[in-house]
């Protein structure tokens, strides 16, 4: 039984697998390994998938579809013929002869495949892509991000040093940036941003329209036909400048011949309206990352409209640096999958990898800032683009005198009143009737990489009360299953036993020593529980090693020296510390407001008994 690893595409899918501490694609029959994702209805012979589909797009258009993955988890229905189809039933589709495909081509029953989904895509998007897979007959234990197989393929070119990578995927319909860090074992998304209406379709568009403005003709007028011939000749034209310098668009209505050359330079010009989207795309992620050009060490290519050299000129100017074009850019995803497909069956050729996920929107509870709200506010718990797993806990005081219970409203997205966000569910807990401000409750959220959501809230009398909030149907088994896991894995860190006791350490210094350092130690407590709080992996570690360090050089010189004698080389080095940990907190986002200045009170629901 062999594990594939499929690239289900916008535009072209791919498969793979590894073998002999190698990856390698799978090809049909002609040796092709781009398998179209497109389903074309053919009149008393049924559907036909793939390339054959992909062909009868111009002749057949009313008859064909393609880009559905843009609409996967949506009700969005497609017709063909005179049945409607979902995005979900087309991709599983796809997913059938792709899996056939590859049964004929590596002689052996495919089982179980690792998909790769965009980094964006929400539980609806994930868990439709799952069902996709289940009714195609392929059991998929885990879906993995694009950039993040983007990411591996490029590790197993490039070798293991830390490194910090943007994902630049540009494809037919959408461009989605990935901002990823690489360290150790790990590989992280930090932070992503895209849009999922620009695309290498946008610069045939945007070619359309320069051919009709030096021909003198009106789009809007030109019939559907000739529109649809125009725009396979201008995606034709775009890349056939791969490899000639110098192309010419023609077009005959009504037997009069138009022309237009087009060239690179031109080319660059007509896409200036596109560029400047991506511009500002880049801006966004970088902003999100807490990050710098300078911070990237490397720009990867994936999508077939990397390949332009008027996008890799566009870049090269907007970064400074020469993109790195890992082969064919078509293929960095599906290789990145097939690499996963070893590390997952445990293969000892290659080395194992933990590739985490990202929340791509924000989690938070509805809540109060006191006296100054009329309306409930957002209070995020888990902030858009934290890496998954996460886990984050928030005490929250009572709002009214001798209130009695607290209820807690969960939401998801990203507007600054609750009630514009998606109300997700709710839980109450009582709380001891006492005056506001008094009382108080710890939220726990907990969010997994399978978009399982368990929210817990424990009163100061230590009663408990939880929910699981998620898109699948969970049975009780699975339940428990989760639940097991999410114990043992997902303690915040700022409850991890190496960090409590860190932080009772500092808190110690802090109340024995004299005011300079005080000062200087509660800074660092601050930091200190920031960078736990900031739900980022990387800068969770490097957190935990510089406080480690500043400790030990703050012990050292304590021991050492009198404070009016704190000079010289320590000097250097404590300097050297806080220097780090001012870097680590201009990167760091703290949203979390201090604890005490929020309260829920108010919603408490008395029809509910208690
Ligand atoms: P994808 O969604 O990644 O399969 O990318 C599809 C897009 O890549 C389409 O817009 C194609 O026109 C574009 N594309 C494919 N090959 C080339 C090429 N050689 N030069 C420029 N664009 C290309």
């Amino acid at each position: 039984m062999a594990v594939i690893g499929i690239d289900l595409g916008t535009t072209n899918s791919l498969a793979s697998y590894w073998k002999n501490g190698e990856v390698h694609l799978i090809a049909d029959e002609n040796g092709n390994t781009l398998f179209p994702s497109a389903v074309s209805y053919v009149d008393n012979e049924g559907l036909l998938v793939g390339q054959g589909a992909k062909d009868r797009l111009v002749t057949h258009s009313q008859d064909t579809v393609c880009s559905f993955k843009r609409f996967m988890g949506t009700d969005k229905m497609y017709q063909l013929g005179h049945k409607n189809y979902t995005a979900l039933e087309l991709s599983a589709m796809v997913l059938e002869r792709i899996k056939q495909n590859g049964e004929f081509f590596l002689k052996e029953e495919i089982e179980e495949a690792i998909i790769t989904v965009p980094a964006y895509f929400n539980d609806k998007q994930r868990s439709d892509t799952k069902k996709a897979a289940k009714i195609a007959g392929l059991s998929v234990d885990r879906l993995i991000n694009e950039p993040s197989a983007a990411a591996l393929a490029y590790r197993m070119e490039y070798g293991e040093e830390d490194k910090t990578l943007l994902v630049f995927d540009f494809g037919g319909g959408t461009l989605d940036l990935s901002y990823v860090e690489c360290f150790d074992n790990i590989i992280e998304i930090v932070a992503v941003a895209g849009d999922n209406y620009l695309g290498g379709d946008d610069i045939d568009s945007l070619i359309v329209q320069y051919f009709c403005q030096e021909n003198g003709l009106n789009l809007e007028i030109l019939a559907a036909n000739d529109r649809s011939i125009l725009q396979k000749r201008a995606e034709e034209a775009k890349c056939r400048l791969e490899v000639e310098k110098c192309t010419n668009i023609s077009l005959e209505i009504e037997g009069k011949l138009y022309e237009t050359l087009l060239n690179n330079d031109i080319l660059f010009q007509v896409c200036i309206p596109l560029f400047t989207k991506i511009k500002e795309l880049f801006i966004r992620i970088l902003n999100d990352a807490k990050a710098r050009v300078s911070d990237l060490d490397d720009l990867i290519m994936v999508g077939g409209s990397s390949r332009l050299s008027v996008v890799r000129r566009f870049l090269r100017e907007l970064l400074g640096k020469e993109p790195v074009v890992l082969g064919d850019t078509d293929k960095v995803v599906a290789l990145g999958a097939g690499c996963y497909t070893g590390i997952r069956r445990r293969n000892e050729d290659i080395k194992d990898m933990l590739l985490t996920d990202v929340c791509p929107f924000t989690l938070g509870v509805e809540s109060w800032h006191r006296k100054t709200d009329m309306e409930g506010y957002m209070l995020p718990m888990i902030e858009r683009n934290s890496t998954l797993p996460s886990s984050k806990i928030q005490r929250l005081v009572t709002l009214q005198d001798y209130q009695k219970g607290i209820v807690v409203r969960v939401y998801q997205g990203e507007e600054y009143y609750a009630k514009d966000n998606l109300y997700l569910g709710e839980i109450s807990i009582p709380v001891e009737p006492k005056l506001a401000g008094e009382e108080w409750i710890d939220v726990y959220f907990t969010y997994d990489i399978n978009g399982i959501l368990y929210v817990e809230v424990v009163n100061s009398h230590n009663v408990r009360n939880h929910m699981w909030l998620s898109n699948q149907e969970l049975s009780e088994m699975e339940l428990e299953k989760y639940k097991k896991e999410m114990e043992q894995l997902l303690i915040p860190p700022i409850q991890q036993e190496e960090n409590r006791k860190l932080l009772e350490e500092l808190e110690s210094y802090y109340e024995s020593s004299s005011s300079v350092w005080r000062k200087r130690i509660g800074i660092m407590i601050d930091r200190f529980v920031q960078g736990l709080n900031c739900g980022r992996q990387h800068l969770i570690k490097r957190t935990v090693e510089d406080t480690k360090k500043y400790l030990e050089t703050m012990k050292e010189t304590m021991e050492h020296e009198e404070e009016w004698l704190f000079d010289g080389e320590l000097k250097q080095d404590m300097e050297d510390v806080e220097e780090l940990i001012m870097e680590e907190e201009i990167k760091i986002d703290r949203k979390e407001m201090p604890f005490n200045e929020f309260n829920l009170g108010d919603s408490w629901d008395t029809t509910n008994g208690q």
